[in-house]
């Protein structure tokens, strides 16, 4: 059968260095409406500089970003899509604000100097808190509450501007072993019920493999891309040095602050 999902990001010939070397190399991506993509690949391997092109936290790349057919230099409707950082789990114990109040700022893009809230602000929180299955801790603060919990808060905060791209850098980090399968889970389910698409940097193959569509895996230039059946399919002693690049990046977690 044909596949005619619109794509909703394309990416051609991307390049894009910091200083004297590429750090990402002639770049080609399409991503899809309802895919959701894991992008993976070795430390230092570009990854969160792709995901920052692609909010346009970063400028001045080589090849062209298109998002809905728009260059991403033109690209306006930024509520359409949603991020969730990497250790958002960074706040301590007594961080001034509440769960409400983080997953309320979520809807403070692009309100300019003055913060305007619909009038229906909490019901709009308590349904995105509903989704993660966060509502019971609306009034705590965020500084309490585990790395897995602050994660999902992240993501009710993403969705609260209902956007159709939610993009998250390492989402996994600081969650206990035994709740990132849940936390996928969770994904997953956005993904499927709500028809988000999800682009998410992640060393983890092994936690994701049965939960995402697509696999980019990434050195630099772009190794692979296609559908985890595509991924499966690929000869035993590439998926063996994939793997392998995946154990490496797992022990060598990067501190990466100053992000969102
Ligand atoms: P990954 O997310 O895959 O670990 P990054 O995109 O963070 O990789 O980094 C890719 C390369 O770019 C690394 O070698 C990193 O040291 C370098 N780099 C990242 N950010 C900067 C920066 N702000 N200035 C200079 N070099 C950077």
């Amino acid at each position: 059968m044909m596949e005619n999902k619109a794509p909703i990001i394309e990416i051609n010939n991307l390049s894009y260095r910091y200083a004297s070397e590429d750090v990402l190399k002639d770049l080609n991506l399409t991503v899809h409406k309802g895919d959701f993509l894991a992008i993976l690949g070795p430390n230092g391997s570009g990854k969160s500089t792709l995901i920052k092109l692609l909010l346009q936290l970063l400028k001045n790349q080589k090849g062209e970003i298109f998002i809905y057919g728009t260059p991403i230099e033109k690209f306006y409707a930024w509520e359409k899509i949603g991020f969730v950082p990497q250790k958002a789990n960074a706040f301590n114990t007594g961080f001034p604000a509440t769960v409400y109040e983080v997953v309320r700022s979520g809807l403070t893009k692009k309100t300019g100097l003055f913060h305007f809230y619909p009038r229906n602000v909490k019901e709009k929180v308590i349904d995105v808190l509903r989704a993660v299955e966060m509502e019971d801790l609306i009034n705590r603060n965020i500084g309490e509450l585990s790395g897995g919990q602050q994660q999902r808060v992240f993501i009710a905060r993403a969705l609260i501007s209902d956007p159709e791209i939610i993009l998250l850098d390492e989402p996994t980090v600081g969650i206990d072993s035994k709740r990132v399968a849940s936390f996928i889970n969770l994904l997953e389910r956005l993904n499927k019920e709500k028809n988000i698409t999800l682009i998410m940097v992640t060393h983890d193959l092994s936690a994701v493999i049965n939960q995402v569509t697509h696999i980019a895996w990434l050195n630099r230039s772009l190794q692979f891309h296609g559908s985890v059946k595509e991924f499966k399919n690929i000869n035993k002693v590439n998926a063996q040095s994939f793997y392998q690049t995946d154990l490496e990046s797992v022990s060598n977690v990067q501190v990466n602050g100053g992000k969102h």
